[in-house]
């Protein structure tokens, strides 16, 4: 059934068909209700009028009026001008045009008042304004004022008069007509607990305010309403796959015991002890298991992954553990290898350069269960890989994988979905989590292994590079490794690669005796994997390399980290970087060098970077960095396509929508309850625009 707010936008009076195929393609905007969710980001003041006094160059644009004393043009060509006076009782502003001179001077008449709006800026020690907007003071201005919105528009809509100012009049011809017809979204007990404005009135408001609280409340009910859907929706996900999506039941084994007894090199950290219990509920409860397991740099989460793949080993199935790279699923084989050998358990690995022969007799000892733990790269999501009975994916790094492969690994398991537990040590605000992954239960490994010492960080000048090397000499002496790490961006790939180069030869000068390790992307994987072995056997004592070593390379002897250029890294980067070093008894040290200048939000990151270990702390000043001032700061990251909301300062409402959302949930699983009837109905709008939700699910 279509609506009102299906409408074609072509039908709105003043639209018709050739703006309304630049508002498709510029906006993607095509019906009316596209339009009024077209909110504006952000308004200017017109509530009040600024005395001349009042002005300085800091303001943003405000409006004054007063009288138009005189009108002049000054200069010639380039530098001609238009410069008016307009005075009020505290003092007089100039008023300065530079282009559409003539139209202007015959526009203004001298001796008339009028309302001037724009940005006060210092020219000369004096403050002006250029190219003001400029009108007759009406007894329209004598009003209360308004806040006029401002919409994005783009060149090519401003050619053709769609600017933001047509985009408004639109908006308001719209509401004449829909506002009536604006059915409430959400229920009457939320918006009475919460006191939220209703949901025409919050349209209305967006678009029109009448004054800054207004404003206020119909931004915080529409943010509301948006979160509240999108968590509604995760939740019910799920749901759905608690109630539906059996898995098989795994516990505690002889296994487990064996190796907590015989072969665990160290005492498990309390916080990977609750971990792994939380783990074990989900695998013990017959449904399928989705959960992610986030833990800091070093926190211990591969030992927390193996005994979990023993638990579903030691119950006769069998069990994956997928890694982004080649490096990292070498490694963690490496790492398993001894443990699972002594207990007499079948393992492997498989990547892309696994032969064709070693991957024949594979293919077969897993389709014959033989083949008990699979280490791999995503190569082991190939259809050709079938398992007898696989009952546990591990998938570590998540945020190398999509959503899709997730769902490819449900499908390697004709009889129950095997348990999914997705690992990640990127920091990501509790916002972001419950946003991108709140489908997933959440463990959080808190508590680093003990005796270990944070690393310690500081910000060097290229300048002080001897006073570097000098300490890295003692380091080296002392029987440490070392990194340095290059930033590498696409675009300058060739800039890149070169100040590597020039890098490792510098290095080389200044280390002559020492054997030193190159990796970079451009390097055929066998040559990199020889490098990275290398190091890691200790036959190289340094290390230069761009990011290909970021993600999950343990070598405990290394205890220093230079990061040069640090300040073209982000925060999420440098973090994992620094997590390289401090993973052995050793004090570790995080040395980050930049050129003198850099620029404002390169400090802040440096700055945070010095101050803390902490990844969440981390996380959420990145994610405040990144999520710029106005409403469409995070929509343009692209973490998720918000119109309103902005995770990155809504935390609060976001967690007050979760709930209230997990409660209503709670109370009403298929919310069939008449209260209910707003949600449903929303829910069935949603689901015919498919709004946001085609890419969270
Ligand atoms: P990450 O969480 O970054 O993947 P790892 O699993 O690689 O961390 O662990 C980092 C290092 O800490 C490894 O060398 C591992 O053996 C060691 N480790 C893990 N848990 C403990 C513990 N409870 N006590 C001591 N060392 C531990
Ligand atoms: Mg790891």
């Amino acid at each position: 059934m279509k609506g009102f707010f299906d409408t074609r936008i072509e039908f709105l009076k003043g639209v018709g068909p050739q703006k309304s195929a630049l508002l498709n393609k510029e906006l993607q905007i095509f019906t009316y209700g596209d339009l009024l969710q077209y909110y504006p980001f952000r308004y200017e003041d017109r509530t009040r009028f600024f005395s001349v006094r009042e002005l300085h160059h800091q303001l943003p644009n405000i409006q004054v009026k007063g009288v138009l004393k005189s009108m002049e043009t000054i200069g010639t060509r380039s530098k001609k001008r238009l410069v008016a006076q307009l005075q009020d009782e505290t003092g007089t502003v100039d008023l300065v045009w530079f282009k559409g001179i003539n139209w202007i001077s015959k526009k203004l008449k001298k001796g008339v008042t009028y309302v001037a709006f724009g940005k006060p800026t210092l020219y000369g020690g004096r403050i002006n304004m250029a190219h003001p907007e400029i009108d007759v003071l009406t007894p329209n201005h004598q009003g209360p004022g308004y806040l006029q919105p401002v919409y994005h528009t783009t060149e090519l809509l401003k050619r053709r008069f769609l600017d933001s100012r047509a985009i408004g009049k639109l908006q308001k011809q719209l509401l004449v007509n829909a506002y009536p017809k604006i059915a409430e979204s959400l229920p009457e007990t939320l918006l009475n607990e919460l006191s939220l404005l209703s949901r025409a009135e919050s349209l209305r408001q967006i678009h029109f305010p009448e004054d800054h609280k207004k404003l206020s409340q119909a931004q915080l009910r529409l943010k509301f309403e948006e979160l509240f859907y999108i968590q509604l929706r995760l939740l019910k996900l799920k749901h759905t796959r608690i109630e539906k999506y059996q898995g098989k039941v795994f516990g505690e084994t002889a296994l487990i015991r064996e190796f907590y007894h015989s072969y665990l090199p160290f005492e498990l950290t309390g916080a990977q002890k609750r971990v792994i219990r939380e783990i074990y509920r989900d695998m013990k409860s017959g449904k399928q298991m989705n959960r992610l397991l986030q833990g800091d740099v070093g926190s211990g989460k591969t030992i927390v992954a193996f005994i979990c793949l023993l638990a579903v080993v030691g119950a006769g199935s069998q069990a994956a553990l997928m890694a982004p790279t080649e490096i990292l699923a070498e490694q963690h084989f490496r790492g398993l290898h001894p443990f699972a050998t002594s207990m007499g358990i079948e393992i492997d690995i498989l990547t892309g350069s696994t032969k064709k022969s070693a991957r024949d007799s594979l293919h077969q000892r897993l389709q014959n269960g033989q083949l008990k733990i699979l280490v791999g790269t995503h190569a082991l999501l190939e259809d050709k890989v079938q398992f007898q009975s696989l009952g546990l994916a591990v998938i570590d790094e998540q945020h190398r994988f999509g959503v899709a492969q997730r769902a490819k690994l449900w499908s390697k398991n004709k009889d129950f979905y095997p348990h999914v537990l997705v690992m990640t040590a990127t920091p990501i605000p509790r916002t972001l989590a419950m946003t991108l992954y709140g489908d997933l239960e959440i463990s959080i490994i808190d508590e680093l292994p003990p005796g270990r010492k944070p690393v310690e960080t500081v910000h060097r000048y290229d300048e002080n590079r001897l006073k570097v090397f000098g300490f890295i000499k003692k380091q080296i002496t002392a029987g440490r490794q070392i990194y340095f790490v290059y930033p590498l961006i696409e675009e300058s790939a060739k800039m890149d690669l070169k100040h590597l180069e020039d890098g490792y030869e510098s290095i080389s000068r200044a280390f002559p005796d020492v054997p030193i390790s190159i990796v970079h992307g451009k390097m055929k994987s066998r040559d990199k994997d020889y490098e990275m072995q290398r190091f890691v056997k200790g036959e190289t004592r340094i290390m230069v390399a761009t990011t290909v070593i970021e993600v999950g390379v343990n070598v405990p002897n290394a205890t220093v980290m230079v990061i040069e250029n640090a300040e073209r890294f982000g925060l999420a980067q440098l973090h994992q970087l620094r997590g390289r070093v401090g993973r052995g008894a050793d004090q570790s040290f995080c040395i980050l060098i930049t050129d003198v200048k850099i620029s404002k939000e390169g400090r802040t990151r440096l700055q945070t970077m010095v101050r803390t270990n902490n990844g969440f702390e981390i996380a959420d000043v990145d994610l405040k960095l990144r999520g710029p001032g106005d409403l469409m700061g995070t929509q343009q990251s692209g973490v998720l396509d918000l119109l309103i909301a902005d995770l990155g300062k809504d935390g609060k409402l976001l967690q007050v929508a979760r709930e209230k959302a997990a409660s209503i949930l709670d109370q009403d699983p298929d919310l069939k309850l008449p209260i209910h009837e707003n949600i449903r109905k929303q829910v069935a709008r949603q689901k015919k625009s498919s709004l946001n939700w085609s890419r969270i699910s």
